[in-house]
């Protein structure tokens, strides 16, 4: 199926059923009036002369647009690239260049950035940057006013296939520069479906979307998620604001919420947390980090969302392989990220070998099957470094397994660290410095030696007012409860750590940095 076929079903079978709420604008479309409006622009896109597989840009904020841009892209056919709105120009550059986007829908501008003069900054270079339409504008509305032409819509859509490309999405560039995962509909339309499933969501859901749409977390557990079961999706606000995700769920009456963990960290720390209703709740997804096993406690104790599950996933996998099943103990729901999602297949193995390890060891998660991506944009060789030719996706991810299929995360191959013929996780380093008094944040790499091959450099943030650490005084916290080589030879104070433009610590540059440092 494809996934305006999917749409066109659910409108027909739900039609009166809410599909779509912006709160901050106070717009609403039923099922039926959303596939009207879907019909519209794909009509708009159609008479711009956009082809099959051609790709159509989308750099907004989270506003009812942006899900009318999704369906309507994906009923001709069209290619959707999905453009972070916090990038800057070079950024933007990028990602359109590599992906070679025709057509680029996009917002005025996004929290202090005008989005309008970095497109005109940038189209000089972009030789296949066809048309770019601003949202809000007459272009805008005389691109998704158009009458329905339905006879060539539906000439389109035979022309399509479930495992068309349908979607490029950047990942997060935490290890390098982004990369274009390219999804199909089969990949993204049953993701999706599978995700809100084991939910248990039904038609009577509704589901507040505070995680951006320009991420699987959004579009796809999203969007498509409550799409595929005739659910609502609310939109609290163009990017996430504690204050309007409370206020959303109480007048919407919500009955699911997705966050990575720090949202939920927001909502529960708000001074007014407690003058909002939010007994409607009861499920939702944590993703993206670990959680805080205080943080997942008060999720389920305050905010009734019993039944909120964990989940893994990673952009290259459509996105989610594993999760916790409604009914896990806190303890699992913090300490794995669950078991292995419907009609996926799981394994981990030694990097070094391939072999499959044996129950508790460490080694690569890989992932299999109709979730796993048509590949990099335009990239078959970094395509073949991660799928292999059994079709085994290497998520780069260290993970464990136990007797009942719970897997845990352990951290990521590019940051393991082997010193001295030793395997060193250095999350498990930083868990253990965590309990130092003096330090608040603190991060763990490998640099260069020429006798052990690596040695461990901590970066860390220490407390306000507490005397600077020395190495020796890390050595002398850690010795005798530490195996002595996994403390960190060098220390590195700082304010704060490298990050990606989506909030992710990135591990390379930290390298790159303490090697420089470090003569
Ligand atoms: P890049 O691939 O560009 O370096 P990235 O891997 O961070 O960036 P994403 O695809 O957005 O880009 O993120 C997927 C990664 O996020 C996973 O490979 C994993 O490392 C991490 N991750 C996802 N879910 C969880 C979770 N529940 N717990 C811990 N880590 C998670
Ligand atoms: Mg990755």
């Amino acid at each position: 199926e494809t996934i305006g076929a999917r749409l066109e079903a659910i409108a027909a079978l739900h039609g009166d059923r809410e599909a779509l709420v912006d709160v901050p604008t106070g717009r609403r479309w039923t099922y039926r009036r959303l596939d009207e409006a879907v019909d519209r622009l794909a009509t708009g896109l159609l008479n711009l002369g956009i082809q099959k597989g051609e790709r159509v840009g989308i750099w907004a904020p989270n506003v009812a647009e942006w899900v009318l841009v999704q369906y309507a892209t994906a009923k001709i056919g069209a290619i959707l690239v999905t453009i972070n709105p916090a990038y800057q120009a070079s950024e933007l550059a990028y990602v359109l260049r590599q992906s070679g986007v025709r057509t680029l829908i996009a917002a005025a501008g996004h929290k202090k950035s005008d989005y309008v003069t970095m497109i005109e900054h940038v189209r000089g270079e972009l030789a296949e940057l066809r048309d770019v339409v601003i949202l809000g504008t007459g272009d805008w509305d005389r691109l998704a006013g158009q009458a329905p032409d339905r006879g060539t819509l539906a000439a389109r859509a035979a022309g399509l296939d479930r495992d068309d490309a349908i979607n490029i999405q950047y990942t997060s560039g935490t290890t390098g520069f982004p990369k274009g995962a390219t999804l199909s509909h089969h990949n993204i339309l049953n993701n999706g479906f599978l995700v809100t499933e084991v939910q248990r969501f039904t038609e009577q859901d509704r589901l507040c979307v505070q995680v951006p749409f320009y991420h699987c977390f959004g579009m796809v557990m999203g969007n498509l998620g409550s799409m595929a079961h005739g659910c609502s999706v609310v939109i609290p606000a163009p990017s996430f604001d504690a204050e309007a995700s409370l206020r959303a769920i109480a007048q919407e009456r919500c009955t699911a919420l997705y966050g990575v963990p720090t949202m939920y960290i927001a909502i529960l720390d708000h001074p007014d947390f407690r003058d909002y209703d939010l007994s409607s709740l009861r499920t939702g997804i944590m993703s993206g980090s670990p959680c805080p096993v205080e943080v997942m406690k008060r999720v389920i104790g305050s905010m009734h969302m019993d039944e909120i599950t964990i989940s893994y996933g990673m952009t290259e996998t459509a996105p989610v392989s594993t999760h916790t099943p409604v009914d896990s103990t806190i303890e699992r729901r913090v300490s794995t990220v669950g078991i292995v999602h419907p009609h996926v297949e799981i394994k981990i193995v030694a990097p070094e070998t391939g072999v499959t390890v044996g129950l508790g060891q460490t080694g690569e998660l890989c992932v299999r099957g109709y979730l796993v991506m048509r590949g990099y944009w335009n990239d078959p060789d970094r395509t073949a470094e991660v799928i292999d030719e059994a079709g085994w996706m290497h998520t780069g991810d260290l993970a464990t397994m136990d007797e009942e299929g719970y897997v845990r995360i352990v951290g990521r191959l590019k940051d393991m660290v082997i010193r001295g013929g030793e395997n060193i996780y250095p999350r498990e380093v930083e868990e253990f410095l965590y309990s130092h008094p003096d330090i608040a944040d603190v991060q763990v790499v490998g640099v260069p030696d020429p006798k052990y091959g690596e040695e461990l450099c901590a970066w860390i943030r220490l407390r306000p007012g507490s005397e600077p650490l020395t190495p020796e005084m890390l050595r002398e916290f850690c010795g005798g409860r530490l195996a002595h080589y996994k403390i960190p030879r060098y220390v590195h104070l700082t304010d704060e750590f490298p990050m990606t433009v989506t909030g992710k610590i990135r591990k390379g540059a930290m390298r790159e940095i303490s090697v420089s440092a470090l003569g």
